[in-house]
């Protein structure tokens, strides 16, 4: 028998470039799961949409969100602020809904700590070489910002350690079946202990 079971906390991290949206949309396409839409102060591009890839907000909104406890992690990357609404995830969690957040390495830190059964995943690319050339193929930020991606990465790599797993994005379809595999068995690890003899 099994006690009634919790959803688990999935966070993906990666540089900027790696490809961690086209994985996350492709995991969602074939894993039953429900996507933290995060917040950002970040300007929005072009081919991306409102509620739909972030909420997009001014500075002072988010700022609001923060004074009214709304997040449960957030984290200023280049210069934007990026949050994870507190709202909802608890209840997705309790109701055996897994939460997939997108999050760069302090919000991951972060979850971790609230979270302890959370599962942090970090994406690397093939090569460093490999993510300047998607970063620059992206066309979605200039020079400037997207040498400052890169020297955000080379940071963040630094603290690795703290993730549970890291899968080299080498084609979307090897790297998403990599991620739903660490998934189901993280979900079978969490029944183990749930078992009622
Ligand atoms: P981008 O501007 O490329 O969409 O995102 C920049 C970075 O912010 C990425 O590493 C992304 O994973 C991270 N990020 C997105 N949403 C959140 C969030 O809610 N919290 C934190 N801490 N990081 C986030």
């Amino acid at each position: 028998m099994l006690k009634s079971k919790k959803g688990i906390f999935i966070v993906i991290s990666g540089p900027s470039g790696v490809g961690k949206g086209t994985i996350v949309k492709e995991l969602l396409e074939r894993f039953n799961a429900w996507y933290s839409i995060s917040m950002t102060t970040r300007p929005k591009r072009e081919n991306e949409i409102d509620k739909v890839n972030y909420f997009f907000v001014t500075k002072e909104q988010f700022e609001e969100n923060i004074k009214e406890d709304g997040f449960i992690e957030y984290a200023t990357y280049n210069n934007n602020y990026y949050g994870t609404p507190r709202k909802e995830i608890d209840n997705k969690l309790n109701n055996n809904i897994d939460v997939i957040a997108e999050i760069e390495v302090k919000g991951a830190k972060k979850v971790k700590e609230l979270y302890k059964d959370s599962v942090l995943i970090y994406i690397l690319p093939p090569s460093f070489e490999e993510l300047e050339t998607r970063l620059r193929n992206r066309n979605t930020e200039d020079n400037t910002t997207i040498e400052k991606r890169l020297n955000i990465a080379k940071e963040e790599l630094k603290q690795i350690d703290i993730y549970d797993y890291v899968v080299v994005n080498n084609t979307v379809e090897e790297t998403t079946n990599n991620v739903i595999n660490i998934i189901e068995s993280e979900k079978s690890k969490v029944s183990r202990n749930n078992i009622i003899i």
